[in-house]
């Protein structure tokens, strides 16, 4: 849509200027309404939305472009975003700041990257053996989630929102099997959040390093293996030509939500009808994001397989229990040494033993009967 399009958009007003004239004007005909003289007077808000990922990487990059288009078109042009890729304006793992200082009015990324700022704020992205996306989305929109996300984020004067999920990613690429859990010992492996932690309880040693820097990171070496998202996105990164195993399932990142934050002045000062339109183009973002992985995976794994003949393998049942193991006392441990974890995981585990029993009837029975 073109710049003067939106202002031409900007001119129907806000529903609160529209109803103010509309009651102003009661009596006289349609033709006399020129709400266009109040919006006209409005200076579009000009934002700026810092990304953890590289400048318009498919889903993610994509993803955070969109919630930007949304903002624009839902406005009528009264809110602009510009959208900055990793590094352009601040490097990838300092949007967190940036964002709570005001260099930028908004944010995407995931809050598993800011473990720096306060442990428990990786729940909000994913847990291994947790959530799934749709489940996720059920916990923070019906089940408390986000009052304890927003509750979480306040004191750095961020307002988060859910603005994308990947769905279960895959476990990840490596170079050597995986046959027990032993094989994970000594092994250098970027891993970001909570399953890091499971990984270095394994013997092996995470590292977390931005999407942009593991392709290098691979292959010169630095790191022995990696895991990134899904079939869509690595193989947009080329991971095939730098590691011949591929790992599944996710098992460390079953449902990961992306964020959209946005600092906490620049919003509260918003009226109510942008902070709405701002909320709902988050939660349209969301939604669209995991609908584009699950149609996009589909054929990106098939070229994988097909044309880079990747080795597609599932993670041992063993290696799998062993893992499970291990991320319960990874989580429980966080939640008895912060109080705030505590809090939130009370929350996210309540809500998944719920869950559970509902998705063994419903998800789970059905993908079996489907088989
Ligand atoms: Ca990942």
């Amino acid at each position: 849509m073109k710049r003067r399009d939106f202002i031409k958009k900007a001119g129907a007003g806000s529903l609160l200027a529209g109803s103010v004239l509309v009651s102003a004007c009661k009596g006289k005909s349609q033709a006399e309404v020129k709400p266009a003289a109040v919006a006209k007077t409005d200076k579009p808000l000009e934002w700026k939305m810092v990304t953890t990922w590289p400048k318009n990487f498919p889903g993610l990059g994509t993803g955070a472009n969109f919630l930007a288009e949304q903002i624009e078109a839902m406005s009528g042009g009264r809110i602009k975003v510009k959208v900055y890729g990793a590094g352009e304006l601040v490097p990838a793992f300092e949007i967190f700041d940036a964002v709570s200082s005001g260099t930028a009015q908004m944010g995407h990324g995931s809050a598993y990257y800011w473990k720096g700022k306060n442990e428990a704020l990786q729940f909000f992205s994913t847990v291994p053996f947790g959530l799934t996306a749709d489940e996720m989305n059920a916990w923070l929109h019906h089940g408390g989630g986000l009052e304890l996300w927003t509750e979480a984020y306040a004191p750095f004067g961020l307002v988060p929102m859910a603005a994308g999920n990947t769905g279960v990613q895959m476990a990840g690429w490596f170079n050597k099997e995986i046959n027990s859990v032993d094989d994970l010992k000594g092994l250098k492996m970027r891993i970001p959040g909570l399953g890091g932690e499971v990984l270095k309880r394994a013997g092996g040693t995470p590292v977390n390093l931005p999407g942009g820097e593991l392709f290098t990171a691979m292959q010169s070496g630095t790191i022995d293996a990696t895991e990134w998202v899904n079939p869509y996105n690595d193989l947009a990164f080329g991971f095939h030509k730098v590691a011949k195993l591929y790992y599944y399932p996710g098992w460390h990142e079953p449902g990961t939500t992306l964020e959209c934050m946005v600092n906490k002045q620049a919003f509260d000062a918003l009226p109510a009808d942008l902070q709405s339109i701002v909320r709902n183009a988050a939660r349209v973002a969301n939604a669209n994001m995991l609908s584009e992985y699950i149609a996009r995976n589909n054929d990106a794994l098939e070229k994988l397989v097909n044309e880079h003949q990747v080795d597609v393998r599932k993670l041992p049942d063993d290696v799998i229990n062993s893992l499970r193991a291990l991320s319960d006392e990874v989580t429980s441990e966080l939640a008895a040494k912060n109080e705030q974890a505590r809090k939130i995981y009370d929350s996210y585990k309540s809500f998944r033993e719920k869950v559970i029993k509902w998705q063994n009837v419903s998800e789970r029975a059905y993908l079996e009967a489907r088989g």
